[in-house]
């Protein structure tokens, strides 16, 4: 699940604010100066979601109508009675209709370049896999999968294909997050010294998210995840260390399978540390580098629209984007000019084994090396 202040529909352009006292970092700049260089205008891919469940309705059927180089060709459902309705307002063929049982066909459809898993954690490694089978390439939600040996196996499956996947890492294509990486990088605060990463909101009771079957583990595995990943863009680099300690359960009846909460550190060089909190029975969305000339700040952070962002020396002054349709721009463009993804399938296989580290920490106590 994404994060939440907001999980407004609409959708914004991808325009920056005027010249703010913050330039706007080079890859950032880049990423809209070449959005289509290279690249054919009028082709666009096919993708067909594969899940039909919030993600899939609210926010990617959405914003594939703002692509430039996307369409939704198809939907894969095992629920038949959405098919009519998501028939009518996206004008998709009966042809390009599947279920999980008949997906294997898929194969033999043109229309359809790219499969969009977007079902339970727990679903992810086997679709991504009939995808790539199927001669599809594959953007997969995140958490990639469960387990370290289903990111392997999704990895090995594509590339046997000769397919390319992606994770659903909407942030790395927002302006603010992408400006987080250029001061980390450029040190434009001086040398980093502490981040904190705060992703929580509440979870109701019977949602597979609270299904250790389906989702694999609780708030880390959907929320801590962004967690994770903006402290390594903030740091600029892999963690090489993490302790952790799994809250205490105050609501045993919601949380009998996964954790509540957790709290974890990753441990960086140059002892830059990320304080990191996830929690399914609160509410709190935040990123802040403090560094040696200043902060900077997120708060909402993670949100799909609404994020908000200053320094020590004043408001950030970025305006927000529609992030998935550029994530989805991305891929395509990847595709269409073969070049490298920038959020591959090694980066949700580097999270996952993260988050394994950060469950092994809170079970023993005891400080896990990470070797990514
Ligand atoms: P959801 O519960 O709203 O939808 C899940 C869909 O999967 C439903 O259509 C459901 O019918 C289908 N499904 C198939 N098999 C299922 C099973 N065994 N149990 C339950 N549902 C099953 O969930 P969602 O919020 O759309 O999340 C789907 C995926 O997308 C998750 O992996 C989640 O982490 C990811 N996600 C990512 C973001 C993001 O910001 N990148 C945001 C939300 C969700």
């Amino acid at each position: 699940m994404g994060t939440t202040y907001h999980r407004r529909q609409f959708l914004h352009h991808a325009v920056f604010a005027v010249p703010s006292m913050i330039a706007m970092d080079a890859m950032a700049a880049q990423l809209y100066k070449d959005k289509g260089a290279g690249v054919n205008q009028d082709k666009k891919l096919g993708i067909a979601l594969l899940g039909l469940g919030k993600y899939s309705e609210e926010q990617l059927a959405p914003a594939l109508a703002e692509t430039q180089h996307c369409k939704l060709t198809g939907i894969i459902t095992g629920s038949p009675e959405k098919i009519k309705k998501w028939q009518q307002k996206y004008d998709i063929p009966e042809k390009n209709i599947y279920n999980y049982e008949n997906f294997d066909s898929i194969k033999d459809n043109p229309d359809i370049d790219i499969v969009y898993v977007v079902v339970p954690n727990a679903l992810h490694a086997q679709y991504t896999i009939m995808a790539a089978n199927a001669g599809k390439h594959v953007i997969c939600e995140k958490p990639m999968a469960t387990s370290v040996a289903d990111c392997q196996a999704m990895i090995a499956a594509c590339k046997k294909a000769g397919k390319m996947l992606s994770i659903g890492y909407r942030l790395h294509f927002e302006p603010h997050h992408m400006a987080f990486m250029d001061f980390g990088k450029k040190k434009k605060f001086g040398k980093l010294n502490k981040i904190t990463a705060v992703d929580s909101q509440e979870m109701e009771k019977g949602a597979w998210r609270l299904d250790r079957e389906r989702s694999g583990g609780g708030p880390l595995m959907d929320l801590g995840i962004y967690c994770v990943q903006a402290a390594i863009y903030s740091a600029g680099t892999n963690p090489i260390s993490v302790t952790a300690k799994e809250g205490e359960k105050t609501d045993l009846d919601r949380f009998q399978e996964v954790e509540q909460s957790i709290e974890f550190q990753l441990e960086f060089p140059n002892n830059v540390v990320a304080n990191c909190q996830t929690s399914y029975a609160d509410s709190g969305n935040l990123l802040r580098v403090d560094a040696e000339k200043g902060f900077y700040e997120l708060q909402p952070a993670y949100a799909y629209d609404g994020i908000k962002g200053k320094t020590s020396q004043g408001d950030m002054g970025l305006k927000n984007v529609n992030q998935q349709a550029l994530q989805m721009d991305d891929f395509a463009r990847c595709i269409l000019n073969k070049t490298q993804t920038r959020v591959p399938g090694d980066m949700g296989l580097r999270d996952v084994k993260i988050l394994m580290a950060i469950y092994e920490a809170a079970k023993t106590g005891k400080k896990v090396n990470l070797d990514l």
